[in-house]
């Protein structure tokens, strides 16, 4: 193999790029945008270790948590950081739950470790509010999302011509046609390529739309999320942190206390809503999130979760929060099935890779990892 066409400039299709190059393959990138607007830059930048299933899916995330700390040597710019987390436990028995969790068989691998409240604010001095305990994750970590593809890019783009691959970013260009190990854009160029890789994240209609419907039951579905960014928060977090209502979502925590949780606070419940708490290289504070499941989606914000997800994140830190910079909403592309991610090859040489859900972000260099070792 020589060229790869990658279409998405998503984090899905940069890492594509990225893991293409490091084999020496010459990429043609094309993104239908002037850049990537959709989860890849929408999300917390959340390298996620400690929710996942253990077998495979934890697998998956431990090999893409040892490449995005090798790749965020070599792209200091992605601001990767190796600075775990800390889910808190509001009540007896969430901290039940994270007792259990952290004697887990795996538990070693994870970096987990139990903590009680002393210990948890002195690993982050910036929680000094109410809980009960917390359970660190040491293998968490966290990138800057909104930076992340630009800053692959451009190492991309630095490091073309060594060697003999090359690097081609085209943006504003959408693919509209596939061939046989090829793409044609709507300016009407065709793009060649030993393997193209659709990358093209929860755009279901368009090129990928095809290939996606005709099932008895779709291979992935859409949800919906809200989020908002803080003005600096003058204190340092040093770890990222998550409420006990993450405990109800995380397959991690899939454990006989999940029973004894008391059901969530009406607000939150009906917005599917967990806290998850990251500090951006500003200060600022990423808070989300929330999940909306059943299209057609909103098309505009709800303020009562982010009265909600303000108020627990006030609740933990102890301290009133900075004022809300901005709010938006993503969406991603999630399996229905149990696999970890959907990829299909919808015409010689042409693979459909998507649907990695909310641990998309995390998973996306071992993703790629598995397409060109496949
Ligand atoms: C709010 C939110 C928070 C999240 N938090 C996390 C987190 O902290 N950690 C984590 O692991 N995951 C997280 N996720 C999930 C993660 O963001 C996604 O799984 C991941 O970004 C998907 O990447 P992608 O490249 O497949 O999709 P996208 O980012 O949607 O990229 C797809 C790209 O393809 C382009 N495209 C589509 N069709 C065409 C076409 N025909 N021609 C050219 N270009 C096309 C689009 O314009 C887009 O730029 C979160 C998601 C959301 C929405």
């Amino acid at each position: 193999m020589d060229r790869v066409v990658i279409v998405g400039g998503g984090v899905l299709g940069t890492m594509h790029a990225v893991l293409a190059r490091s084999r020496g393959l010459d990429v043609i990138h094309l993104e239908r945008e002037a850049g990537p607007r959709g989860a890849s830059v929408r999300n917390f930048g959340l390298v996620w270790v400690s929710g996942r299933a253990p077998g495979p899916e934890l697998a998956l995330a431990q090999r893409a948590r040892t490449l995005w700390e090798e790749l965020g040597e070599l792209v200091p710019a992605a601001g990767f950081r190796p600075h775990g987390s800390l889910t808190l436990a509001s009540d007896e028995a969430e901290l039940g739950l994270l007792k259990e969790a952290a004697s887990m068989p795996d538990a070693a691998e994870r970096g987990f470790e139990l903590l009680d409240p002393a210990a948890a604010a002195e690993a982050n001095p910036a929680l000094r509010g109410e809980f009960a305990g917390a359970l660190m994750c040491r293998r968490d970590a966290i990138v800057e999302p909104r930076l992340v593809p630009g800053a692959f890019r451009d190492y991309l783009v630095a490091t073309a011509g060594r060697g003999d691959a090359s690097y081609e970013w085209l943006p504003g260009r959408e693919a509209v046609e596939l061939a046989p190990y090829t793409v044609r854009d709507h300016t009407g160029s065709w793009h060649r390529g030993d393997l193209v890789v659709l990358c093209t994240g929860a755009a279901y209609t368009g090129i990928a739309g095809p290939h996606l419907a005709g099932y008895e039951r779709p291979p992935v579905r859409r949800v919906r999320l809200q989020m908002l960014q803080t003005e600096p928060f003058t204190t340092q977090l040093t770890t990222a942190v998550a409420d006990g209502d993450s405990l109800r979502y995380y397959p991690a925590f899939d454990l006989p206390g999940r029973a004894m949780l008391a059901p969530q606070l009406p607000v939150a419940a009906a917005a599917a809503a967990q806290l998850l708490l990251v500090q951006r290289l500003d200060g600022s504070l990423t808070i989300g999130d929330t999940h909306s499941y059943d299209e057609p989606f909103d098309f505009d914000l709800d303020e009562l979760p982010y009265d909600h997800l303000r108020a627990r994140a006030e609740q933990l830190l102890g301290a009133p929060l900075p004022a809300t910079r901005r709010r938006w909403a993503g969406v991603y592309s999630q399996v229905t099935g149990s696999e970890l991610y959907h990829r299909s090859q919808v015409a010689p040489g042409v693979i459909l890779v998507t649907g990695p859900g909310g641990r998309g972000m995390t998973c996306s260099p071992a993703i790629a990892e598995e397409t060109f070792a496949a």
